[in-house]
Protein backbone atom coordinates (compact mmCIF):
# COMPACT_ATOMS: atom_id res chain seq x y z
CA UNK A 1 0.00 0.00 0.00
CA UNK A 2 1.16 3.62 -1.04
CA UNK A 3 2.16 5.54 2.07
CA UNK A 4 2.76 9.30 1.41
CA UNK A 5 5.97 9.92 3.60
CA UNK A 6 4.50 12.97 4.75
CA UNK A 7 1.07 12.01 6.15
CA UNK A 8 1.16 12.17 9.67
CA UNK A 9 3.96 14.43 10.39
CA UNK A 10 4.23 16.66 13.90
CA UNK A 11 7.00 18.86 15.03
CA UNK A 12 7.97 18.11 18.35
CA UNK A 13 10.38 20.04 21.56
CA UNK A 14 11.87 18.13 24.15
CA UNK A 15 12.72 21.27 26.37
CA UNK A 16 14.78 20.79 29.64
CA UNK A 17 17.58 22.61 31.75
CA UNK A 18 20.31 22.11 29.30
CA UNK A 19 19.01 21.71 25.65
CA UNK A 20 16.40 22.42 23.42
CA UNK A 21 15.59 19.86 21.15
CA UNK A 22 13.32 20.13 18.55
CA UNK A 23 12.04 17.62 15.68
CA UNK A 24 9.69 16.73 12.68
CA UNK A 25 8.57 13.06 13.79
CA UNK A 26 6.73 10.76 10.98
CA UNK A 27 4.01 8.51 11.91
CA UNK A 28 5.97 5.81 11.98
CA UNK A 29 7.96 7.06 15.02
CA UNK A 30 11.03 7.98 12.11
CA UNK A 31 12.66 11.73 13.19
CA UNK A 32 13.05 12.77 9.62
CA UNK A 33 14.74 16.57 10.64
CA UNK A 34 16.38 17.53 13.86
CA UNK A 35 17.65 21.25 15.38
CA UNK A 36 18.69 21.75 19.00
CA UNK A 37 19.85 24.82 20.94
CA UNK A 38 21.62 25.04 24.23
CA UNK A 39 19.11 26.16 27.05
CA UNK A 40 20.13 29.56 27.71
CA UNK A 41 18.66 28.95 32.03
CA UNK A 42 20.33 31.48 34.09
CA UNK A 43 19.23 34.06 31.62
CA UNK A 44 15.62 35.93 31.83
CA UNK A 45 12.24 34.15 30.36
CA UNK A 46 11.85 36.10 26.67
CA UNK A 47 15.69 34.83 26.20
CA UNK A 48 14.90 31.23 26.74
CA UNK A 49 11.70 31.90 24.18
CA UNK A 50 14.10 33.13 22.08
CA UNK A 51 16.10 29.35 21.63
CA UNK A 52 12.57 27.71 21.40
CA UNK A 53 11.65 30.45 18.81
CA UNK A 54 15.43 29.71 16.84
CA UNK A 55 14.79 26.03 16.93
CA UNK A 56 11.35 26.25 15.69
CA UNK A 57 12.82 28.20 12.53
CA UNK A 58 15.45 25.36 11.59
CA UNK A 59 12.56 23.24 11.63
CA UNK A 60 10.56 25.66 9.20
CA UNK A 61 13.59 25.69 6.94
CA UNK A 62 12.67 22.04 6.13
CA UNK A 63 10.53 21.24 2.97
CA UNK A 64 8.65 19.04 5.21
CA UNK A 65 7.29 22.03 7.68
CA UNK A 66 4.45 22.27 5.78
CA UNK A 67 3.36 18.87 6.59
CA UNK A 68 3.72 18.98 10.17
CA UNK A 69 -0.03 20.02 11.22
CA UNK A 70 0.16 19.80 15.21
CA UNK A 71 3.37 20.48 17.95
CA UNK A 72 3.58 18.20 20.81
CA UNK A 73 5.99 20.12 23.99
CA UNK A 74 8.02 17.62 26.70
CA UNK A 75 9.06 20.05 28.97
CA UNK A 76 11.19 19.67 32.27
CA UNK A 77 8.16 20.51 34.68
CA UNK A 78 6.32 21.45 36.57
CA UNK A 79 4.33 22.11 34.04
CA UNK A 80 0.32 22.86 33.84
CA UNK A 81 -1.34 21.21 30.91
CA UNK A 82 -4.74 22.78 31.70
CA UNK A 83 -3.46 26.14 31.67
CA UNK A 84 -0.24 25.66 28.80
CA UNK A 85 2.15 26.95 31.43
CA UNK A 86 5.74 25.74 32.27
CA UNK A 87 7.54 26.39 35.66
CA UNK A 88 10.74 24.28 35.42
CA UNK A 89 13.24 24.20 38.06
CA UNK A 90 16.03 24.49 36.17
CA UNK A 91 14.86 28.04 34.55
CA UNK A 92 14.31 30.46 36.94
CA UNK A 93 13.11 32.35 34.25
CA UNK A 94 10.06 31.03 33.36
CA UNK A 95 7.66 30.87 35.99
CA UNK A 96 3.92 29.58 35.25
CA UNK A 97 5.50 30.83 31.69
CA UNK A 98 2.79 30.65 28.66
CA UNK A 99 4.51 28.12 26.32
CA UNK A 100 1.69 26.82 24.77
CA UNK A 101 0.47 30.49 23.82
CA UNK A 102 3.86 31.50 22.70
CA UNK A 103 4.76 28.40 20.42
CA UNK A 104 1.08 28.23 19.12
CA UNK A 105 2.25 32.20 17.90
CA UNK A 106 5.42 30.96 16.76
CA UNK A 107 4.35 28.49 14.67
CA UNK A 108 0.87 30.34 12.79
CA UNK A 109 -1.66 29.17 14.66
CA UNK A 110 -0.90 25.29 14.75
CA UNK A 111 -2.73 23.21 17.91
CA UNK A 112 -0.08 22.87 20.73
CA UNK A 113 -0.06 19.24 23.35
CA UNK A 114 2.17 20.08 26.30
CA UNK A 115 3.43 17.47 28.49
CA UNK A 116 5.69 16.79 31.33
CA UNK A 117 8.85 15.48 30.53
CA UNK A 118 7.82 11.99 32.94
CA UNK A 119 4.63 11.72 30.44
CA UNK A 120 6.61 12.25 27.49
CA UNK A 121 9.22 9.43 27.97
CA UNK A 122 5.83 7.03 29.12
CA UNK A 123 4.50 7.99 25.87
CA UNK A 124 7.50 7.32 23.84
CA UNK A 125 8.04 3.59 25.23
CA UNK A 126 4.42 2.78 25.05
CA UNK A 127 4.41 3.90 21.25
CA UNK A 128 8.06 2.26 20.42
CA UNK A 129 9.61 0.93 23.34
CA UNK A 130 9.62 -1.46 26.48
CA UNK A 131 6.22 -1.04 26.96
CA UNK A 132 4.72 -1.07 24.16
CA UNK A 133 1.94 -3.59 23.91
CA UNK A 134 1.66 -3.24 27.54
CA UNK A 135 -1.98 -1.82 28.38
CA UNK A 136 -1.25 -0.60 32.21
CA UNK A 137 2.78 0.28 32.71
CA UNK A 138 4.91 2.54 35.03
CA UNK A 139 7.81 4.02 33.40
CA UNK A 140 10.04 6.28 35.43
CA UNK A 141 13.19 8.50 34.43
CA UNK A 142 15.64 8.48 36.59
CA UNK A 143 18.54 10.81 36.39
CA UNK A 144 19.27 14.66 38.09
CA UNK A 145 15.49 14.46 39.53
CA UNK A 146 13.07 11.32 39.39
CA UNK A 147 10.30 11.34 37.05
CA UNK A 148 7.74 9.20 35.82
CA UNK A 149 4.08 8.47 33.73
CA UNK A 150 1.42 5.64 33.94
CA UNK A 151 -0.35 4.08 31.20
CA UNK A 152 -3.71 2.87 32.29
CA UNK A 153 -6.01 0.63 30.12
CA UNK A 154 -3.58 1.16 26.74
CA UNK A 155 -3.57 4.60 27.11
CA UNK A 156 -1.00 7.39 28.92
CA UNK A 157 -2.68 8.95 31.86
CA UNK A 158 -1.23 12.45 31.80
CA UNK A 159 -3.95 13.31 34.54
CA UNK A 160 -5.54 17.09 34.96
CA UNK A 161 -2.33 19.07 34.87
CA UNK A 162 0.61 16.69 32.81
CA UNK A 163 1.54 15.53 36.14
CA UNK A 164 0.27 12.14 37.09
CA UNK A 165 2.99 9.28 37.59
CA UNK A 166 5.36 11.86 39.26
CA UNK A 167 6.53 8.98 41.47
CA UNK A 168 9.97 11.08 42.12
CA UNK A 169 7.74 12.46 45.18
CA UNK A 170 5.63 9.68 46.33
CA UNK A 171 7.03 9.20 49.92
CA UNK A 172 8.55 6.01 50.80
CA UNK A 173 10.48 7.04 53.96
CA UNK A 174 8.28 8.25 56.55
CA UNK A 175 10.95 9.82 58.67
CA UNK A 176 13.06 10.58 55.64
CA UNK A 177 15.05 13.51 54.87
CA UNK A 178 13.48 16.73 53.38
CA UNK A 179 13.09 16.97 49.72
CA UNK A 180 13.21 19.97 47.34
CA UNK A 181 9.21 19.56 46.77
CA UNK A 182 8.67 20.47 50.72
CA UNK A 183 7.75 17.10 51.44
CA UNK A 184 9.87 14.39 53.02
CA UNK A 185 11.60 11.25 52.53
CA UNK A 186 10.40 10.87 48.89
CA UNK A 187 11.77 8.30 46.57
CA UNK A 188 13.83 11.24 44.57
CA UNK A 189 15.41 11.98 47.68
CA UNK A 190 16.82 8.83 47.98
CA UNK A 191 17.16 7.48 44.46
CA UNK A 192 18.04 10.41 41.82
CA UNK A 193 22.01 10.84 40.76
CA UNK A 194 22.83 13.55 42.88
CA UNK A 195 21.49 12.23 45.71
CA UNK A 196 23.04 8.57 45.41
CA UNK A 197 26.32 9.99 44.80
CA UNK A 198 26.40 12.48 47.82
CA UNK A 199 24.89 9.26 49.93
CA UNK A 200 28.33 7.39 48.53
CA UNK A 201 30.87 10.13 49.47
CA UNK A 202 29.32 10.40 53.26
CA UNK A 203 29.94 6.86 53.49
CA UNK A 204 33.23 6.86 52.79
CA UNK A 205 33.56 6.52 48.82
CA UNK A 206 36.03 8.72 46.83
CA UNK A 207 36.25 9.56 43.40
CA UNK A 208 39.50 8.15 41.34
CA UNK A 209 42.30 10.99 40.35
CA UNK A 210 39.78 12.66 37.77
CA UNK A 211 37.79 13.70 40.91
CA UNK A 212 34.40 13.03 39.10
CA UNK A 213 32.05 12.57 41.94
CA UNK A 214 28.47 11.64 39.47
CA UNK A 215 26.15 9.09 39.51
CA UNK A 216 28.49 7.86 36.71
CA UNK A 217 31.19 8.14 38.59
CA UNK A 218 29.90 6.19 41.70
CA UNK A 219 28.41 3.42 39.36
CA UNK A 220 31.80 2.78 37.44
CA UNK A 221 33.24 1.95 40.87
CA UNK A 222 30.13 -0.34 42.52
CA UNK A 223 31.05 -2.14 38.48
CA UNK A 224 34.65 -2.67 40.06
CA UNK A 225 33.09 -3.62 42.98
CA UNK A 226 33.41 -1.39 45.74
CA UNK A 227 30.70 -1.74 48.78
CA UNK A 228 29.80 1.80 49.51
CA UNK A 229 29.32 2.42 45.97
CA UNK A 230 27.02 -0.65 45.42
CA UNK A 231 25.38 -0.18 49.06
CA UNK A 232 24.60 3.49 47.50
CA UNK A 233 22.56 2.00 44.27
CA UNK A 234 20.95 -0.58 46.47
CA UNK A 235 19.68 2.01 48.71
CA UNK A 236 18.25 3.60 45.58
CA UNK A 237 16.90 0.51 43.99
CA UNK A 238 14.93 -0.20 47.45
CA UNK A 239 12.92 3.54 47.61
CA UNK A 240 12.33 3.14 43.73
CA UNK A 241 10.99 -0.54 44.32
CA UNK A 242 8.99 0.51 47.41
CA UNK A 243 7.80 3.53 44.76
CA UNK A 244 6.82 1.06 41.93
CA UNK A 245 5.15 -1.57 44.39
CA UNK A 246 2.64 1.16 45.71
CA UNK A 247 2.08 2.09 42.32
CA UNK A 248 0.64 -1.73 41.05
CA UNK A 249 -0.75 -2.23 44.43
CA UNK A 250 -2.68 0.71 43.53
CA UNK A 251 -3.59 0.52 39.83
CA UNK A 252 -2.43 -3.15 38.75
CA UNK A 253 0.20 -1.98 36.27
CA UNK A 254 2.10 -5.49 35.06
CA UNK A 255 5.79 -3.37 34.33
CA UNK A 256 7.93 -0.86 35.14
CA UNK A 257 10.66 0.98 32.78
CA UNK A 258 13.08 2.64 33.78
CA UNK A 259 15.36 5.10 31.79
CA UNK A 260 17.80 7.95 32.54
CA UNK A 261 21.11 8.35 33.41
CA UNK A 262 20.86 6.83 36.42
CA UNK A 263 19.43 3.68 35.05
CA UNK A 264 22.32 3.81 32.49
CA UNK A 265 24.53 2.07 35.21
CA UNK A 266 22.76 -1.76 34.46
CA UNK A 267 22.54 -4.40 36.62
CA UNK A 268 24.43 -2.65 39.57
CA UNK A 269 20.70 -0.92 40.34
CA UNK A 270 18.52 -2.96 38.41
CA UNK A 271 19.91 -6.36 40.30
CA UNK A 272 18.77 -5.00 43.84
CA UNK A 273 15.63 -3.26 42.12
CA UNK A 274 13.95 -6.59 41.43
CA UNK A 275 15.54 -8.23 44.62
CA UNK A 276 13.52 -5.36 46.48
CA UNK A 277 10.74 -5.79 44.33
CA UNK A 278 10.17 -9.13 45.36
CA UNK A 279 10.45 -7.87 48.92
CA UNK A 280 7.68 -5.47 48.39
CA UNK A 281 5.59 -6.44 45.94
CA UNK A 282 3.85 -9.42 47.31
CA UNK A 283 0.15 -9.72 46.75
CA UNK A 284 -1.22 -12.50 43.86
CA UNK A 285 -1.98 -9.44 41.80
CA UNK A 286 1.65 -7.73 41.56
CA UNK A 287 3.36 -10.50 41.71
CA UNK A 288 4.49 -10.79 38.34
CA UNK A 289 5.17 -7.34 37.71
CA UNK A 290 8.96 -7.09 35.38
CA UNK A 291 11.20 -4.49 35.76
CA UNK A 292 13.09 -3.66 32.58
CA UNK A 293 15.08 -0.99 31.09
CA UNK A 294 13.86 2.00 28.42
CA UNK A 295 15.03 1.48 25.25
CA UNK A 296 14.23 4.96 23.90
CA UNK A 297 16.78 6.52 25.24
CA UNK A 298 17.87 10.40 24.58
CA UNK A 299 15.27 10.94 21.71
CA UNK A 300 12.37 9.81 24.08
CA UNK A 301 11.89 13.43 25.16
CA UNK A 302 11.28 14.19 21.25
CA UNK A 303 8.94 10.89 20.04
CA UNK A 304 6.93 10.96 23.31
CA UNK A 305 5.96 14.82 22.37
CA UNK A 306 5.63 13.53 18.70
CA UNK A 307 3.24 10.85 20.06
CA UNK A 308 0.95 13.43 22.49
CA UNK A 309 0.17 15.64 19.56
CA UNK A 310 -0.88 12.61 17.46
CA UNK A 311 -3.33 11.57 20.31
CA UNK A 312 -4.32 14.97 20.91
CA UNK A 313 -5.20 15.55 17.44
CA UNK A 314 -6.84 12.14 16.27
CA UNK A 315 -8.34 11.16 19.79
CA UNK A 316 -6.64 7.54 18.96
CA UNK A 317 -5.86 5.65 22.03
CA UNK A 318 -2.77 4.60 22.42
ZN1 LIG B 1 9.73 15.36 47.06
Amino acid sequence: MHTDPATGLVAALDIGGTKIAGALVDGEGRIRVRAQRPTPAREDGETVMAAVEAVLADLAASPLWASAGTVGIGSAGPVDASRGTVSPVNVPGWRAYPLVERVRRATAGRPVTLVGDGVAMTAAEHWLGAARGHANALCLVVSTGVGGGLVLDGRVRPGPTGNAGHIGHVPVDLDGEPCACGGRGCVERIASGPHLARRALDNGWRPGPDGDVSAAAVAASAHAGDPVALASFERAAQALAAGIAATAALVEIDIAVVGGGVAGAGEVLFAPLRRSLGAYATLSFVRNLTVVPAVTGTDAGLLGAAAAAMHAGSGATG
